[in-house]
């Protein structure tokens, strides 16, 4: 069997087909493809507006500064996630506030916020990892009833709902990358949607240098940045977003299939609400104390399997030690077990059930 990669880009010549198109026609940065990825965001998670940007941490800092958050303000993350949740607000010097998560769907444990919550709270940023909506729902009830903001952080879940509303139609903004590693890509790319067309309007001119066009004449009204999404990328994710749904379809196979294989008792499969879906950006298993994750790492690679840690448990990684020196183990034990008993597994779409098959049964003699 040759080596089966944790994740890998299904890029058709189809996709290659067009990205050479917007080449040869000479225009590269922000135009008419990027128009068309917000209008097929936008439409796709039924918000007014989608802002696209250079990438999904890009995204999220834009949120961050659109919504006025300040130097000392609070912003509630989960304990585990991507660092690009957390370092977006050290980025702005507002204080991250971590929360545990539910060790069962890895997502932020929404009985835990607001015993955090203070008078500097100002946002939430919730995280639908692996590509699984978190209880969105939920946290949008504590920040109304504590006037907070919330940003969602949607990276990896593109496609997720809770009770068939699209995660990213839920707060002030959605953050979604096109990082290979996401459902679809760009190379490096993210996109904002909101509901808000002074937010969306205040996103397309922090993303542009500050610019605003008021009678045809530029307007330099902000200290802006350049994350502005090249024409070339957006061609690319507009050409597989055509057949994002047959992508999330196949993934969903996979994962059915999996965890009907998957039979270890030392392993703890991923659980699914009923009100949600989950996308399945990646498959995240964890491990009992009688086995060692590190080892199972170059266990699998010796049989040709890619895997690696999900996510961070934020808090325990250097910078955040040495700043904020939390006890991680006391505060975020569920973080800290997913940190260091978790394990992402292939899949994507170029996976096989046959791939599955053996990875299964791999799995299942550890
Ligand atoms: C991928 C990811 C990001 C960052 O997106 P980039 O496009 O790589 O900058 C942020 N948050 C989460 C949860 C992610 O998975």
């Amino acid at each position: 069997m040759d080596f089966i990669p944790l994740a890998k880009p299904n890029i058709l010549d189809s996709d290659i087909a067009e990205v050479s198109r917007v080449l040869r026609s000479g225009m590269l940065v922000q135009g008419i493809e990027v128009c068309e990825l917000e209008k097929n965001i936008a439409n796709y998670i039924s918000t007014k507006h989608a802002s696209a940007v250079s990438n999904g941490t890009a995204s999220l800092h834009l949120a961050l500064i659109a919504l006025g958050i300040k130097p000392d303000d609070e912003v509630i993350v989960p304990a585990f996630s991507y660092m690009a949740t957390a370092n977006v607000v050290e980025l702005i010097g507002a204080t991250p506030v971590f929360v545990d998560i539910d060790v069962a769907t890895f997502n932020i444990d929404v009985t835990k916020i607001e015993s955090v919550i203070t008078k500097n709270t100002k946002a939430i940023i919730p995280v639908h990892e692996f590509g699984l909506a978190c209880d969105i729902e939920a946290v949008i009830a504590i920040a109304k009833k504590h006037n907070l903001f919330v940003i969602e952080d949607a990276a990896c879940a593109l496609g997720a709902k809770q009770n068939n509303k699209p995660v990213g139609s839920f707060g002030e903004f959605g953050s979604f990358s096109f990082h290979p590693r996401k459902a679809i890509t760009s190379g490096e790319g993210g996109i904002l949607t909101t509901n808000n067309p002074n937010y969306a309007k205040k996103i397309e001119i922090l993303r542009n240098h500050g610019i605003e066009m008021a009678d045809l004449k530029m307007e330099f009204i902000e200290a802006g940045f350049n994350y502005r999404l090249t024409d070339f990328q957006a061609v690319l994710v507009n050409s597989q977003f055509k057949r994002i749904e047959q992508g999330l379809a196949y993934k969903q196979k996979l994962a059915d299939l999996y965890l009907s294989s998957i039979k270890n008792s030392k392993v703890t499969l991923p659980v699914i609400p009923g009100d949600r879906n989950h996308t399945w950006q990646s498959f995240h298993i964890v491990f009992n104390d009688k086995i060692n994750r590190d080892e199972v790492i170059l266990h699998l690679k010796n049989k040709n399997i890619g895997s690696n840690y999900g996510a961070q448990c934020m808090p325990f990684q250097k910078y955040y030690l040495d700043k904020y020196k939390l006890n991680c183990a006391e505060l975020f034990p569920n973080a800290m077990t997913a940190y260091t008993k978790g394990l992402a597994i292939p899949m994507h779409e170029l996976l096989t059930e046959d791939h599955v098959k053996y990875i299964s049964s791999t799995i299942n003699e550890l």
